[in-house]
């Protein structure tokens, strides 16, 4: 299905047809309260990162939008190194 930016990447997971697993080990994360909203990961990996409107922040709408080069290259980019990656449950835990 088509991702969209209107809903959180936790929604829009791709799972596996055989047991409903996240297809993914791991999941990308912005700490929004940290965030500067420099825009240079939204930049780098546009298709993991956008900015959200309401706060400026950059938030993750697609899990595994990106090769991870991309996302490893946008998370280096962060000058307040507030993304990272984590577990499903703990993407779950966060929102
Ligand atoms: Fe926010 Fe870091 Fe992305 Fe800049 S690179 S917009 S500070 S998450």
């Amino acid at each position: 299905a088509e991702k969209s930016q209107d809903m959180p990447s936790h929604l829009q997971l791709d799972l596996s047809e055989d047991d409903g697993q996240p297809l993914l080990a791991r999941f990308t994360y912005v700490d929004e309260g940290t965030c500067i909203g420099c825009k240079n990961c939204a930049f780098v990996a546009r298709n993991t990162f956008f900015m959200e409107d309401d706060h400026g922040r950059a938030r993750v709408w697609n899990q595994g939008g990106d090769s991870l080069e991309l996302v490893d290259e946008a998370i280096d980019s962060c000058p307040v190194n507030c993304i990272h990656f984590v577990s499903y449950e703990d993407l779950w835990s966060h929102v």
